[in-house]
């Protein structure tokens, strides 16, 4: 692998004006290579790139079939390049190689679904009477901006690239300080596929200077984050500032809601994915498990049976889909979970399993599962962002609603019962962007996703999301008598 990875601006690769930042392998701990850090200059060289393409029209007017075929081809180049780029996002990120497979293929899909949508981003016509002829149009923004968060830099940048790709936007893309490096198939694809240089820009660089930079540029037309409420709060502030849209993913606290009825055999499954896939670093995760009081001993059991059955080590060793888990993103991530456990511990949780630092070199955590967590706890307000699982108990449906609706954020929320009006009923009072009813996660690339409170506004995938890209214009013509 390369020592020195450099940014891709305008079609060039280039060194950055803030000099260079070491990528650590978490698996390992040990320095993995150096990324160029863009500073303010590189970011307005790469939005007067984007910018430009964009008033060429290079993109923009495109029959939008035509654009389709270009990123769903940038999908089938990271298809063809998957063991390249996921042994890359092994090292940077530390999961396991064959989630890191699964990340590739989930960001592939992504251009193969907007490729397939492109052509399909219609305005309508608008009776106003004989007299007029009325329609809209559906007109890319221009420059989109994508700030991308560590936790899953391949397929957080595919989301927001191949929908603004697929409506003839150009984008400048800020890749997250730990994990930069497995950005570049992205640049690659783009220049495989033939869209013109300065259509697709990425740069790495700290965010309190390239990304705010990036966020606060007077030509950046829409931009799209993933990450913390605080960073997101910035973000927003900025593009209010600029006057144009932003589209905010930001953190969860999310809760299963586990009924009495429920399949607890089932759920183990919900258990290892939803919060120990990815080491727990997914805003989605199923941090918090609300059970009912006569099942919680039973749950609790089980939730330690799955966390003890998952081998944790490095990512680079663990290619086989199966019970194994990876490193966290860094030894400081890894910190501030171990220390948030500690804390809940003091405030009368009962650490059931895990919560403490392996004993090897690398960024581990033991898989963890708290139990006795009550909502005035910190753990069950704020997110870990690691393998942490925090069980509470209730004894009424309407308690058990209260206790899920009860933090700050609302991005996705489950429900386990066999009752489908029990599930219905929930689903409804859930404040929740995304409601999963006895499956953790279920859904895909085609199906909105979003939050409410400070979870974000805006949503990523599906149809919906295309409308982040667009601004209508209408159209009237009056017509001759
Ligand atoms: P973060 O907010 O620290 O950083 C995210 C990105 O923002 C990075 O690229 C960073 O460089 C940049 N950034 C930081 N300060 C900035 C500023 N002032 N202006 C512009 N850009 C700036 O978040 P993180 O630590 O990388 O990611 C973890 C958080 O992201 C968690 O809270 C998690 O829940 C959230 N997240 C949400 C989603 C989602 O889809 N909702 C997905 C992944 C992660």
């Amino acid at each position: 692998m390369k020592d020195y990875w450099q940014n891709y601006i305008d079609g060039a690769w280039g060194d950055g004006g803030a000099g260079r930042v070491e990528v650590v392998n978490p698996g390992s701990g040990e320095m993995l290579a150096e990324q160029a850090l863009a500073d303010e200059a590189d970011v307005d060289r790469a939005v007067q790139a984007a910018k430009r393409v964009h008033q060429s029209g290079a993109l923009r007017d495109m029959r939008p079939l035509e654009r389709g075929r270009l990123v769903q081809a940038m999908g089938q180049y990271l298809l063809d390049n998957l063991d390249e780029v996921t042994n890359v996002l092994t090292r940077e990120q530390g999961k396991p190689l064959w989630e890191a497979e699964i990340e590739v293929r989930g960001a592939a899909l992504y251009f193969e679904y907007y490729g397939n949508q492109a052509a399909t981003v219609e305005g309508k016509s608008i009776p106003l009477g004989a007299g007029y002829y009325d329609f809209t149009d559906c007109e890319p923004y221009g420059v989109s901006a994508q700030i991308i968060p560590w936790n899953y830099p391949v397929e957080m940048t595919a989301r927001s690239l191949s929908a603004a790709l697929a409506t003839g936007n150009t984008c400048v893309i800020k890749t997250p300080e730990l994990t930069p490096l497995s950005n570049y198939i992205f640049a690659h694809a783009a220049e495989a596929v033939g869209l013109p240089k300065g259509a697709v820009n990425i740069l790495c660089g700290w965010g309190h200077q390239a990304g705010a930079a990036l966020s606060g540029h007077g030509d950046v037309n829409q931009i799209v984050f993933t990450g913390s409420v605080p960073t997101g709060v910035a973000i927003a502030t900025a593009a209010a500032q600029n006057v144009v849209p932003c589209v905010l993913e930001l953190g969860g606290k999310s809760a299963a809601i586990v009924h009495d009825d429920a399949d607890l055999e089932a759920f183990e499954n919900d258990i290892r994915w939803g919060i120990y896939f990815n080491a727990g670093q997914v805003c989605s995760a199923m941090s918090r498990v609300i059970v009912h009081e006569s099942r919680h001993d039973e749950l609790v059991e089980r939730a330690v049976k799955v966390a003890k059955s998952l081998s944790v080590g490095p990512g680079m060793e663990r290619t086989e889909a199966g019970a194994n888990m990876g490193a966290m993103v860094s030894e400081g991530q890894r910190d501030r979970a171990a220390g948030m456990v500690s804390d809940a511990e003091a405030q009368g949780a009962t650490v059931a399993t895990g919560g403490r630092k392996m004993n090897i070199p690398g960024a581990f955590l033991d898989p963890t599962v708290l139990a006795n967590v009550t909502p005035d706890m910190t753990i069950a307000q704020e997110e870990v962002f690691g393998p942490v699982l925090s069980v509470l108990k209730f004894r009424d449906d309407a308690e058990a609603m209260e206790i899920a609706n009860g933090t700050q954020y609302g991005l996705v929320g489950g429900v386990f019962t066999a009752d489908l009006d029990r599930a219905t009923r929930a689903a409804r009072q859930m404040r929740a962007g995304q409601v999963f009813v006895n499956e953790w996660f279920a859904g895909g690339v085609e199906t909105p996703f979003g939050g409410f409170g400070k979870s974000g506004y805006g949503r990523e995938k599906g149809r919906e999301a295309l409308w982040n890209y667009v601004q209508t214009k209408n159209v009237a013509i009056k017509m001759k008598a």
